[in-house]
């Protein structure tokens, strides 16, 4: 028998998950974030069960082209655009969108050999300082585009960097309006916490990625828990050993728990190298069929311990749930100091996957 530790991806819940961004952003198109392998969840495991969505949104040439390789027809978004002039041959082959954030991708396109016109995302910085041409250089990027033949349609594209707080887009937004006055062109700007709480952000095309996933674009499940929004992800394992402590006995790499009278624990076939936070401390929630306990000590690399005093009837070979559906990944993430979006996109390639 295989080690027991296995990732589920539940194809279902994603497929809920983009109706729920439908519903929130019911007039525009929907490009689906799929960077990352999916967030983690597999690419190729995943797209299937997002095929009603309007286009998929990620970064590497590689992906995009499996996505062709596979069958999807429809438009496939580069959101950091080409990092080469020679990616031009890929982004024109496999008729890829392509985001242009510097003069020099512009200079690029002019010289370029393509057999039809790309479609651009024109990306301006609205804030965050991180890509993105400033507002007042939009008009000017915009219109050099615009004289080239190689160039098809126009979208301007920004991204916001405080879209979880209720004041957070505000500020971007008005830069936006002034940067586009003018421009009559399509816009794009909402990542998933705009698309959920800033509907005056949605415009032509919207970019969910992480509530495709059900996790919360804040990193507090709370924020989401009335959305309908399913987890995709549930990682889970088994109880392979017991412990009885009694008072004083420590756990784990340098004893970073101690009991505190007699205490049942037990020892669980996962750990940081499956992708388990090892910065979760103890008190880090985990489920021990439907019961919720805590993990204990120091996280190890294949191994963690929790407390079954709550569970008196687990033993060896109980199902442990270290987040899904009893345990939100952001509990975990947010106990571990993080965001559901890296221990997703942390899972280790030695945990197998099933898709259900
Ligand atoms: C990752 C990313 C998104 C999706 O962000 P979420 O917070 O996961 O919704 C949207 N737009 C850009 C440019 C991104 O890089």
């Amino acid at each position: 028998m295989s080690r027991p530790v296995r990732a589920s991806v539940n194809r279902q819940a994603l497929r809920h998950n983009l109706s729920v961004v439908r519903q929130a952003a019911p007039q525009s198109h929907v490009w689906s974030v799929v960077k990352a392998n999916a967030y983690g969840h597999g690419i190729a495991r995943v797209w299937q069960a997002l095929e009603s969505t309007d286009g998929f949104a990620l970064l590497n040439l590689e992906e995009a082209i499996l996505l062709r390789e596979q069958g999807w027809k429809k438009p496939i978004l580069l959101l950091e655009g080409f990092f080469h002039a020679d990616d031009l041959k890929l982004i024109d082959r496999y008729r890829l969108t392509t985001s242009v954030h510097s003069n020099w991708q512009i200079k690029a396109l002019a010289t370029a050999q393509l057999s039809a016109p790309v479609d651009v995302y024109l990306k301006m910085n609205s804030g965050m300082n991180r890509l993105g041409f400033r507002p007042e250089q939009v008009h000017n990027a915009w219109q050099k585009l615009r004289a080239l033949p190689g160039v098809g349609e126009i979208t301007l594209m920004a991204h916001f960097a405080d879209a979880d707080n209720p004041e957070g887009v505000a500020g971007p937004l008005q830069r936006i309006e002034q940067a586009a006055e003018g421009l009559n062109c399509p816009r794009s700007l909402a990542n998933s916490a705009a698309t959920l709480w800033h509907p005056l952000t949605h415009y032509d095309w919207v970019r969910p990625g992480i509530v495709l996933y059900g996790a919360s674009p804040s990193g507090r499940w709370q924020d989401i828990a009335g959305t309908g929004l399913q987890p995709a992800m549930t990682l889970s394992s088994e109880i392979i050993g017991v412990q009885q402590l009694t008072a004083g006995d420590g756990v784990g790499y340098g004893y970073r728990y101690r009991a505190s009278g007699a205490q049942r624990i037990g020892i669980v076939a996962c750990g940081y190298a499956d992708g388990y936070p090892r910065h979760a401390p103890t008190g880090t929630p985990v489920s021990v069929g439907g019961v919720r306990t805590r993990t204990l000590g120091t996280v190890s690399m294949d191994m963690m311990m929790i407390d079954l005093e709550p569970c008196p009837q687990a033993g060896i070979g109980t199902a442990v749930e270290l987040w899904g559906n009893d345990v939100k990944i952001d509990d975990v993430a947010a106990a571990a100091g993080t965001v559901g979006y890296e221990l997703m996109c942390a899972l280790a390639p030695r945990v197998p996957v099933e898709v259900i």
